[in-house]
């Protein structure tokens, strides 16, 4: 039994007068949730937040890691810095990170084997863009993405991994995938984990993201492969996110 988890991904929204208000919320509806709860605030947050989550179950996520240990890369932070003030989580590949500052899947492997290192639980994001779909190349982009960093990591690495499967599409869009697109891109996943070890890829949490909302979460994550969700505006709302935990659990 995969135990369901749902992450909430703030990008870059906050401030530490709305954290604290949010946090507030999520914590005091946190007792009830039987799902494993992640938050990925912005960078300069987490400490203050790891404090205010230290005697509740809600886990401390990063939206990014370093795929370097430590030196002279100005702006970066490390794994390790990231578990020092709190984290267990960090977020790698997420489909803004590579859109927009150009990271390939070669980088995304070096940050996935970086998080680990660091002793972080990384949280690969794979997906392909609306092009790629109508093209019928999903499960080709999909794969790649994947593959990559089993080749660095190897498949053993993905027994302390989660993989956050977001249609770029339905990023921030407001249209989300189906419960039945989903499922089919989450098995094929699986099922590539599951060719190189059966175990591992029987264990490994797949989560969905895209535009999930309390309205569609419960059909999503009723989904076999579905094991949970990465959520990103709806998690800027408490009674949402609660909500959304709930459909989860
Ligand atoms: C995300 O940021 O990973 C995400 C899925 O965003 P949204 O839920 O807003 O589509």
């Amino acid at each position: 039994m995969r135990r369901p988890l749902v992450a909430g991904n703030w990008k870059m929204h906050g401030s530490r007068a709305e954290n604290a208000r949010l946090i507030e919320a999520l914590v005091e509806a946190s007792d009830t949730a039987t799902c494993e709860v992640v938050v990925c605030p912005p960078c300069v947050y987490l400490w203050e937040i790891g404090r205010q989550l230290k005697d509740s179950t809600i886990a401390l996520g990063s939206q990014d890691v370093c795929a370097e240990a430590q030196g002279a890369f100005t702006g970066e932070v490390s794994a390790a810095m990231l578990k020092d003030v709190g984290c267990s989580y960090a977020l790698v590949g997420h489909s803004e990170r590579r859109a927009l500052y150009r990271e390939d899947d070669a980088l995304v492997a070096r940050k996935f084997v970086a998080a680990q290192a660091g002793g972080l639980t990384p949280i690969l994001c794979v997906g392909e863009t609306l092009e790629e779909r109508e093209r019928g190349v999903t499960e080709e982009v999909v794969g790649r993405q994947l593959d990559a960093v089993l080749a660095l990591a190897g498949v053993a690495a993905f027994g302390r991994a989660l993989i956050a499967y977001e249609p770029v599409w339905a990023i921030g869009t407001g249209k989300t995938a189906t419960p039945e697109q989903a499922q089919d891109v989450h098995r094929f996943i699986r099922d590539r984990i599951v060719a190189r070890d059966a175990t591992i890829g029987g264990a490994v949490r797949l989560l969905y993201g895209g535009s999930v909302k309390a309205a569609n979460a419960a059909e999503l994550f009723a989904k076999p492969d579905v094991d949970g969700g990465l959520v990103g505006g709806a998690s800027l709302k408490a009674d949402e996110f609660v909500r959304i935990c709930a459909a989860a659990a």
